[in-house]
Formats: structure tokens, C-alpha cells, sequence
């Protein structure tokens, strides 16, 4: 195994969820619905299938895509995009982590990130030899550390790499919060590339902030999105990437030497999706809500009180509370003790000892499987 990936370990998501199926347990642990997102979007891909756009897309994705995207930004977050040069499709949010990375961040490059962070952030920091500066969100609340924030970030960083909503916390950044995170990159003139790809799915009448919004940000932000999360289908892997055409070149400099293009049938869809099932996510926003309210009240009622999530389809506790110091060896044995798998968040740390109780649970499932697996919780060993 090459050096650059030595001590990355095998993702998380995939070992929990394949110790699911293994042990016929309520799975949740790895965030996926267990319903598809909108029919007329699975028609769409069948047609394209059918209608011979199988065929290699363009480097940037197929123009109807691209426009879908640009119109997406303007209609919810009042964004003005050129879909020739601002707009990239990739395959997934993973690759537009991966290639906004290696394409932008050297050997050596100090990045900035929220801590906890999702998995491949690291793998990719790691992969192109950048240098972590984590900045810890702290329980219980797991706001942003502003002053941490402001500490961390120097002339000599190279880029933030933000996460609003937050995964795994469910924190949403609040655009106080996301002001100083705009006064320290314009301050210090560093890049920020932020995930967004729960941008639709925040509750409690709360409205999710692009970073790139704020003054001073559309220059110098990369902002990542998918459809997995929003609209149910994260299997098709279809992502996109916004920003100026600076950083969408960057990108793609490295794009096309990984993928070349993403896959081409799934992409009018997907277009098809962003113009016309507005009404997807904010119905799949209205029902995780409840979901939420049904998993944290179920946590709460077996001594293991969550954070409630402001966004995203994940909540974090701290199983200290029920005297186990370990959250990955509470996860271990959760199945044979409840039948049950939750995600240890213990990995997404380099500060091990800040996460060492966290585990983490998803609602993105349905009712009845929340509902199971919760009754398996209450009867755990
Ligand atoms: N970023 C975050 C924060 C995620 O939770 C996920 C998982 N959906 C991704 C990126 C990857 O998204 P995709 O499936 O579109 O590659
Ligand atoms: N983003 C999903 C999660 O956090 C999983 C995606 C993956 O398995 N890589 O659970």
C-alpha cells in the first residue's frame, strides 16, 4: 500500500453497515433512506437510458445539469452562476471533496476543519500531504469555537474546509457563526471549499446559510452539493460543485484525470429533480423532523439523552452516560446486545479522547425501522 495512505482505515460506514447485515440488525448507522426519492426522476433516468445518452458527458457535465444547478443556486440561496465556467457535476460530493483537494491544497498546506469531521475528509487531507488544524465543535452543544476559530486561521492557510449542516453533530451553522468564519478567511485571504449537502434538510423553521452568500465569500468559495441527501438517492452518486471559475478549474484539473466525466444517463435527471421536485426535500425536511423528535425522544427514554439536531439526518450521544467509556466498544457489541448498529464517532477526531463516548445514530430510516430499533434498544442487555 502506497505510503500516502498508511493508518487510514477502512471507512467506517461501509464496516458498520456490512455488521448490519451480518447480524440481521436495525441499521442505524450509515445515513441512507430506506425509501427511494421521486418517481418522476426515476422515470427521467429510465427515458435517458433509453434515449442513448449513454454516451461521455462533457468534462463539466451535461449542460442540462449545469443550468439545473446554476437555477438551484439562484431560486433558493439568490446566487448568480454561469453554468459554462462556475458549475462542475461530479460523482457524488465525495469526488468534489477529493478533487476540490487535489487540485487545490500542496504538501505541506494548512487546512482548516471543523472537528468532528466525515471521513474522507482526512483520507483526502492525508492523500495530498496537507497539514489538519481541527477545530474542535465541543459537546453538548457542539457550537462553533469562534475565538478557536480565529486562532487556527493565519496567513499561511492555505483553505477552511467548512461543513454546514454538520455531520455528524446536526449543527447548522448560524450566520453569526458563519460571519466570522467570513471575517477570517477574507481577513487572512484564504480559500474555503464548504460542504452543503444538507443544505435542504434543516428544521424547526431554521434556513441553511450558503457561506458563498456572504460579503466578501463568492470569490474565493467552492461550495459542494449532491442529490444523494436531498432527494433520496444516494446511490446515484450525483454531485456538483459551484463556485468561481478559478476554483471550478482547479477542480476540474483534477477531475479529469480521475473520472474525466461523471456518469452520463443520471444527469438530466438529476436536472429534472433540481427544476421540478422543489417539493421533495422540504416534505423529506417536515418528516425527518419528526423522525428526529421520534429517535431522540426513544434515546432519551433508554438513559441516553441525544443532542437534538438542528439539520442533516444524524445526533450524536454520549453513552458515558450509561457507563461505557468506549463508544466504539459500545458499538461492537450493540448488536448481539440489542440487534441494533450505530456509528462510533470516536473516528472522526484527531483529539480521540473528545469523542471517545460519541456515538452516533441515524433517522433517515423509516418510522417502523426507527421504531424497531428503538424497542430494541429498550430491550438491550
Ligand atoms: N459530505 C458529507 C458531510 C456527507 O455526509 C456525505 C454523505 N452523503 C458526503 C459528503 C458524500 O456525499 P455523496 O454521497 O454525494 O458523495
Ligand atoms: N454520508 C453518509 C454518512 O455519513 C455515508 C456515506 C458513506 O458511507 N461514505 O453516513
Amino acid at each position: 500500500l502506497a505510503r500516502r495512505l498508511h493508518g487510514i482505515e477502512p471507512t467506517i460506514f461501509s464496516a458498520m453497515s456490512a455488521l448490519a447485515l451480518r447480524t440481521e440488525s436495525v441499521n442505524l448507522g450509515q445515513g441512507f433512506p430506506d425509501t427511494d426519492g421521486p418517481a418522476a426522476v426515476l422515470d427521467r433516468a429510465r427515458e435517458a437510458l433509453a434515449q442513448g445518452r449513454n454516451q461521455y458527458a462533457p468534462g463539466l457535465g451535461v449542460p442540462e445539469l449545469r443550468e439545473a444547478v446554476a437555477r438551484h443556486q439562484q431560486r433558493h440561496h439568490g446566487i448568480d452562476l454561469d453554468p459554462a465556467t462556475e458549475v462542475v457535476v461530479t460523482t457524488g460530493a465525495t469526488e468534489g471533496i477529493a478533487c476540490a483537494l487535489l487540485g487545490l491544497v500542496d504538501p505541506g498546506d494548512e487546512v482548516v476543519l471543523l472537528e468532528p469531521y466525515y471521513d474522507s475528509y482526512v483520507a483526502m487531507l492525508q492523500v495530498v500531504g496537507a497539514v489538519r488544524r481541527p477545530v474542535t465543535l465541543r459537546a453538548p452543544d457542539f457550537r462553533l469555537d469562534v475565538d478557536a476559530l480565529r486562532a487556527a486561521v493565519h496567513d499561511g492557510t492555505r483553505l477552511i474546509l467548512l461543513n454546514s449542516p454538520h455531520n455528524p453533530t446536526g449543527t447548522v451553522l448560524t450566520p453569526e457563526e458563519l460571519a466570522v468564519v467570513a471575517e477570517v478567511a477574507v481577513r487572512h485571504d484564504v480559500l474555503v471549499v464548504t460542504d452543503e449537502v444538507y443544505e435542504h434538510l434543516v428544521f424547526d423553521g431554521r434556513r441553511h446559510v450558503p457561506l458563498a452568500t456572504l460579503p466578501g465569500m463568492a470569490e474565493r468559495t467552492l461550495t459542494l452539493s449532491s442529490l444523494g441527501k436531498s432527494w433520496s438517492l444516494t446511490g446515484w452518486k450525483v454531485g456538483w460543485a459551484t463556485g468561481p471559475a478559478h476554483l471550478v478549474g482547479a477542480l476540474l484539473a483534477a477531475k479529469q484525470w480521475t473520472t474525466f466525466t461523471s456518469g452520463s444517463p443520471l444527469q438530466p435527471a438529476a436536472a429534472y429533480a433540481l427544476d421540478h421536485e422543489d417539493a421533495f426535500p422540504a416534505a423529506l425536511a417536515r418528516d425527518l423532523q419528526q423522525r428526529r423528535d421520534l429517535l431522540c425522544e426513544g434515546l432519551a427514554a433508554v438513559g441516553l439523552t441525544p443532542r437534538v439536531p438542528e439539520g442533516t439526518y444524524f445526533t450524536l450521544t454520549d453513552v458515558g452516560h450509561l457507563g461505557w467509556e468506549d463508544g466504539a466498544a459500545f458499538c461492537a457489541t450493540l448488536p448481539e446486545r440489542a440487534g441494533v448498529v450505530a456509528i462510533p464517532a470516536q473516528g472522526f477526531y484527531d483529539d480521540v479522547e473528545e469523542g471517545r463516548h460519541l456515538v452516533r445514530w441515524a433517522f433517515c430510516k423509516d418510522e417502523p425501522v426507527i421504531r424497531d430499533g428503538l424497542a430494541r434498544l429498550a430491550g438491550a442487555r
